[in-house]
């Protein structure tokens, strides 16, 4: 029983990968090991054994990515993603709503909702944001459980992006998020898309960058849908968004190494948002977001 997938309860392991992932910052390498669900299609980080929770809370996390605890440069990092994440709010109506986002950060996405929203729900572990998040007007707390005392069943839509990948049981984090939700409220919640088109190509500097420590779950849309499922969720709605050009691509099979957008685009911008839509028509895009209710 102790071996049972933790997405879907079964126990159908296969291999799936045995060697060097990364640890941090691209560069930073330990050997690992993952498998994969035969039933549900996750694959599981085996080892190394899942960091300690203080890991998240004291900020150690941040500084192994590379970035400092403080709010400034959070700020300085991921303002700018926001302005990805808004568009898929379109259908959904944030007007006089109480969202709640989980694993915040900073919270830069909630400040871009702040004056739409009744109430914004700030839920992080990482104790170095939380005066600023107080201080920009966010209700804050360290975890799910401790923010349903206050605001379970009450929350109209409940984010939490590239939080799910990270935790040592995906199951039980989505089934605190639909205890916080109100009737009829909507969770959206991102991560890595392990169907992507640098893995599905083969290419093997990807996959060890890929992979890393602090991310134990590897999910596509068939293990998605069963957590969301296992977890209470009636419906699961995924669509999937894809971050960088075509030449972020040809760098990864060329040099093997992230380029992101820092290369002028090797074909004009026309030829890069169809390379995206493509990749989210089709399903390989690097990241999948599922509307959950
Ligand atoms: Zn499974």
């Amino acid at each position: 029983m102790s071996d049972a997938c933790a997405i879907c309860g079964e126990s159908d392991w296969s291999h799936a990968y045995d060697g060097p992932i990364r640890d941090g910052v691209f560069g930073r390498q330990r050997p690992g090991r993952v498998r994969r669900c035969g039933a549900c299609f996750v694959e599981v980080l085996v080892e190394p054994a899942q960091p300690p929770e203080e890991y998240y809370a004291e900020g150690t996390y941040r500084s192994d990515v590379g970035e400092q605890p403080d709010i400034e440069h959070f700020f300085e990092r991921h303002d700018h993603e926001q302005f990805r994440q808004f568009p898929l709010l379109q259908r959904l109506t944030v007007r006089h709503k109480r969202i709640a986002d989980v694993g915040c950060g900073g919270g830069s996405f909630l400040d871009g909702l702040a004056g739409y929203a009744e109430e914004t729900i700030a839920i992080e572990p990482a104790r170095s944001y939380h005066a600023s998040l107080i201080g920009r007007g966010h209700r804050v707390f360290p975890d799910v459980a401790s923010a349903s005392e206050a605001w379970g069943g009450r929350m109209d839509l409940v984010v939490c992006f590239s939080v799910i990948e990270h935790v040592a049981d995906p199951v039980s984090l989505l089934h605190g998020i639909h205890g916080l939700l109100a009737p009829g409220g909507t969770a959206l919640i991102s991560t890595p898309n392990r169907g992507d088109i640098l893995l599905a190509a083969g290419c093997e500097p990807y996959r060890q960058f890929f992979y890393r420590v602090v991310h134990r779950f590897y999910f596509e849309d068939r293990s998605l849908r069963r957590a969301a499922a296992r977890a209470g969720f009636q419906s699961c709605d995924i669509v999937y968004r894809h971050r960088f050009g075509f030449s972020n691509f040809v760098g990864w099979l060329t040099e093997g190494r992230p380029l992101g957008d820092e290369r002028s685009a090797l074909l004009d911008r026309r030829f890069d948002s169809h390379w995206r839509l493509a990749l989210e028509h089709e399903g390989r895009a690097d990241y999948l977001y599922a509307y959950l209710s």
